[in-house]
């Protein structure tokens, strides 16, 4: 049967446009079908680079204030939200634009409208068009959750605060992740008051303790408030502004903003699966095998559809590995899950890759041996606020090695890459000892452990 394209891609964000530049550079006939305006989808739009822009904002600040420690004679004024909010859309727009070019280099077609399936290599654009497809990729990404509670059409979500044109001047941020640290962080350093509402005492819970503890100490000096225990019951919006209530009756307010960041759902409820009778799991994934391959014959999901790390390079990485095995021939060629390195965008950042110390333990038990050290980086030496670096080495086995790194200070982000690619390569403590350090920096630390 012939079709009308030899790949489509339900979504383009950082997994579709991936796999299918990566398919139509080897002569694929491809069709990326994308239901907002613009392309890139999350990451893009709403997340990695909004958030990253914020946070080099953020930076600048936290930066401004230690100037005067360093024999500066600063005066900090007030953040231009707006003004800087304009030229981070600006930029967004030319990433867009770039976006439709490289597709474009790669002769990969573009068609805006929502998708759905109509039927076995079939999808309906905007239930109009008609397209078929040899294989088609399933990359809808996902919407941030919203909780039930009364009065949640007062709050916003992720999506809610990289449309703000004006800054908050006090603002509540709940839940526990990376996009309620991140954010509250970034918003503190700019200028709002900002308090951070968890559940339990500690946010980052599936993270080494090492690092959630130390955020939280790095956070609180930054002046965040942090209420902990607090589980929203519901909201209410007041003259003075809006109050949210606890279950056990506490209430936090009033805010000017409310923004929950409790986590990710996947888009998967309008795709009309059943008409290829593909399945989700009880959370809306879709379960794919190691090759990103669906129940259903040449449909296959990949990125945050299918619920493993929900990261835009773990998207890209599956995307392209995908396109390389079918239409460049590279047999054996898929994502590997483990050992995936990631940053959380925080003051001071964290990098973290493999184990932690608790899940170490739960998988090699006695095995495990860690190195860890605590210091106030040569930065802060001259600084009034002494944010402290921290990092910490889980190794495994009489040959000590590396199964967990993890790290939280200055440069955290930027130091972690390389590490990664050492620990991806079986390196064991023995080798991080071998290797001299570069001095005087903080990564040094990480190789002269004792
Ligand atoms: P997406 O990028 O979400 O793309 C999916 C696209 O599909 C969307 O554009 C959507 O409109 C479209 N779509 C959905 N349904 C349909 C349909 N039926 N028809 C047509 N189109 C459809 N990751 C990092 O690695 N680093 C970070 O710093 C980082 N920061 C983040 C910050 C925030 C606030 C958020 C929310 C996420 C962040 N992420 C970060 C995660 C990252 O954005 C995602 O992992 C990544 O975008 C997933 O790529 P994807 O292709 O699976 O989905
Ligand atoms: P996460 O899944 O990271 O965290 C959400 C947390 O919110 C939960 O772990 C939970 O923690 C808490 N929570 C859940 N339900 C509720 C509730 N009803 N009320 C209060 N708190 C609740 O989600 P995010 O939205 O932060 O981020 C989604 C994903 O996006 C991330 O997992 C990550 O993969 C990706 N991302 C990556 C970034 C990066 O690479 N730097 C940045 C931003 C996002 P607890 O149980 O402790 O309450």
């Amino acid at each position: 049967m012939a079709f009308d394209y030899d790949l489509i891609s339900i979504g383009g964000g950082s997994g579709g446009i991936a796999t299918l530049n990566r398919a139509g550079s080897y002569g694929a006939k491809c069709l990326v079908i994308e239901r907002d305006s613009v392309l890139g989808g999350t990451c893009v739009n709403r997340g990695c680079v909004p958030k990253k822009a914020m946070w080099y904002g953020a930076s600048l600040s936290h930066a401004l204030h230690d100037a005067s420690d360093y024999g500066f004679d600063v005066t900090v004024g007030k953040f231009d939200w707006t003004a800087f909010v304009a030229k981070r859309e600006a930029y967004i727009h030319n990433i867009n634009n770039a976006y439709a070019n490289y597709l474009g280099k790669n002769n990969v077609e573009f068609t805006h409208g929502h998708a759905t399936f109509a039927g076995p290599n079939t999808v309906l654009i905007d239930g109009e068009r008609k397209v078929t497809a040899e294989r088609i990729i399933i990359a809808p990404g996902g919407v941030p959750v919203m909780p039930e509670v009364p009065g949640i059409e007062h709050a916003i979500n992720s999506d809610g605060f990289f449309e703000l044109t004006e800054q908050p001047a006090k603002a509540l941020v709940l839940g526990a992740g990376y996009i309620a640290v991140e954010l509250a962080g970034l918003l503190q350093a700019l200028g709002t008051e900002t308090t951070l509402g968890i559940r339990h005492d500690m946010f980052l819970r599936n993270f080494d303790d090492m690092l959630s503890s130390q955020l939280m100490e790095a956070m609180k000096n930054d002046g965040v408030t942090m209420a902990t225990g607090f589980t929203t019951a519901s909201l209410e919006k007041k003259n003075d502004g809006i109050y949210v209530t606890g279950t056990s009756g506490d209430v936090l307010g009033p805010f000017d903003t409310v923004l929950m960041a409790i986590g990710r759902k996947p888009s998967t409820d309008a795709l009309g699966l059943d008409a290829i009778g593909l399945e989700t799991d009880s959370r809306g994934y879709i379960p794919v095998d190691e090759w990103q391959e669906t129940k259903v014959k040449n449909v296959f999901a990949l990125g945050d559809v299918t619920g493993q790390a929900e990261l835009t390079p773990v998207a890209i990485a599956a995307g392209r590995r995908l396109s390389d095995r079918i239409y460049n021939g590279q047999a054996g060629r898929k994502m590997d899950y483990s050992n995936i390195a990631t940053v959380v965008f925080s003051h001071p950042p964290i990098g973290t890759v493999g184990l932690s110390e608790a899940d170490a333990r739960a998988e090699y038990g006695d095995g495990v041996k860690v190195y860890s050290s605590s210091f106030t980086p040569m930065y802060s030496a001259f600084s009034e606020q002494k944010t402290k670096t921290a990092m910490k080495l889980i190794v495994q086995g009489e040959d000590e090695r590396i199964v967990g790194c993890h790290m939280i200070g200055r440069d955290s982000d930027e130091m972690l890459q390389g590490f990664a690619v050492a620990i991806r390569m079986g390196a064991t403590k023995a080798d991080f000892d071998d290797t001299v350090a570069i001095h005087p920096t903080s990564a040094e630390e990480l190789v002269t452990m004792r």
